[in-house]
């Protein structure tokens, strides 16, 4: 076997940047390098560059006005600004902590934010388990909710399992509970204060529905929440399908370039800024605007849209063929969650007995690129806390490892990686 061929099976990690991406942002480097807050030509340039960007991410979410649509550096800091930012707006209204509720499976990026508040007594925190395949029973969060809860955040789609969240229907219970709210002050939050601001965005959220005519929901806490950073580039993104209030994605998920995310907040949302200092991204994230970036991210995600079905198709086949070509080679392997409702390019396999990290290491030395659910995790050495989340135990889950294809993965690359796999199982056929 070659020692320099390189496979990379690691797509939910990040993905290569897309040589067209690549092209468009050029300019935005030495050319057209003007900060999109001057008013000079340069300026001028920077900021058009910026709202095209923006009219192609409202287009793609099917976002209603262009300051619904935040740019910020990473899907991480998109999430801590939807979670604390929703937090502290509403936190200690009338001296009482706020309530909010997420799952047991949320990337680091929300689960951590969500441990932050919960530390610092400004939030009480429901953590809803997922059943065995991965999946979480909407009907969970409805019983979750509390006349103080101000937010919800279900991922999407799960970066380790893949596991794809009924998103359109948890959206709908949080609705319902919204317009409950609304018609009986009796269930309304318990803080008279908490209480008016929910109604007076209602209110506004309501003239704006009117002027706009697009949305026909009243506005009121608690807000919904979904971080789609592992579905961007595979399944539904129209906010209003997904009766989501704020969506985060990433560019570099997406053939994009790193360091750059997008924040959408829907109108009447008021969520608090967590950085203070500049008028940039409607106050919500304020610094000079990294337009190279930004461009890139828009490119991305317009490309992504145009071959969706294609890629999707492609993976999902390549994905079922690994799938196969794994049982083969060890039948006793266990994909970690549901098969059904989850992305086209995830693999999260259990090989009882192994040592996923040894695994991975071996994988990497024949020259095979992998992961153990997270890149952080891999690094830390951490049991999964998904796959645990599972209800299986530690051994299980230190012997699992996450393989993600994406739209370069080829059939051979799957053959190549069952070859570099098959030696370095003990329990092998
Ligand atoms: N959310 C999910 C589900 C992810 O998979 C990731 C990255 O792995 C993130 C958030 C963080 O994205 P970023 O790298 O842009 O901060």
């Amino acid at each position: 076997m070659s020692q320099d061929k390189l496979v990379y099976l690691d797509y939910a990690a990040t993905t290569p940047v897309d040589s067209e991406v690549v092209r468009v942002m050029e300019p935005y480097w030495q050319d057209t390098f003007g900060n999109a807050e001057s008013i000079h030509k340069h300026g001028q340039e920077a900021m058009k560059a910026i709202d095209d960007a923006r009219e192609i991410i409202k287009n793609f979410l099917g976002a209603s006005a262009l300051r619904e649509i935040i740019f910020t550096g990473s899907a991480t800091e998109a999430n801590n600004i939807a979670i604390q930012g929703t937090v502290s707006r509403f936190a200690f209204q009338n001296g009482k902590k706020v309530h909010i509720i997420t799952s047991a499976i949320e990337h680091s990026s929300v689960l951590k934010p969500f441990q932050y508040m919960e530390a610092k007594g400004l939030a009480d925190v429901s953590y809803i388990q997922p059943d065995s395949n991965g999946v979480i029973d909407p009907q969970k969060i409805k019983e979750a909710l509390r006349p103080n809860t101000v937010l919800v955040s279900i991922g999407y789609a799960n970066n380790e399992i893949g596991t794809i969240q009924d998103i359109p229907t948890i959206g709908e219970i949080i609705r319902d509970d919204r317009e409950s709210r609304i018609k009986n002050p009796a269930v309304a939050p318990a803080s008279p204060r908490l209480r008016r601001a929910s109604k007076a965005l209602a209110g506004k959220q309501e003239s704006e529905n009117k002027k706009s005519g697009i949305h026909n929901s009243k506005f009121m806490i608690p807000y919904f929440h979904t971080d789609a950073v592992q579905a961007t580039q595979f399944l539904e993104m129209d906010v209003n399908k997904l009766n989501a209030d704020l969506v985060t994605f990433s560019a570099h998920k997406v053939y994009g370039p790193k360091g750059v995310g997008v924040l959408y907040i829907r109108d009447g949302v008021g969520i608090e800024p967590l950085m203070h200092g500049g008028k940039q991204e409607y106050g919500i994230r304020p610094g000079t605007l990294n337009v190279s970036l930004i461009v890139g991210c828009a490119r991305a995600i317009e490309l992504a849209f145009e071959k969706r079905q294609e890629n999707t198709k492609k993976i999902f086949e390549l994905r079922n063929y690994a799938i196969q070509r794994i049982q083969q080679v060890a039948p006793y392997a266990q994909i970690n969650g549901s098969l059904e409702q989850r992305t086209p390019n995830n693999i999260n396999v259990c090989f009882r007995g192994e040592d996923g990290q040894s695994l991975l290491i071996g994988l990497s030395e024949k020259g095979v690129c992998v992961s153990l659910g997270t890149a952080c995790a891999a690094r830390a050495g951490q049991a999964s806390h998904v796959i645990q989340a599972l209800g299986k135990t530690k051994e299980d889950a230190r012997a699992s490892i996450r393989i993600s294809l994406g739209k370069h993965t080829e059939k051979k690359d799957i053959d190549f990686f069952i070859d570099a796999l098959h030696p370095l199982l003990h329990n092998r056929k």
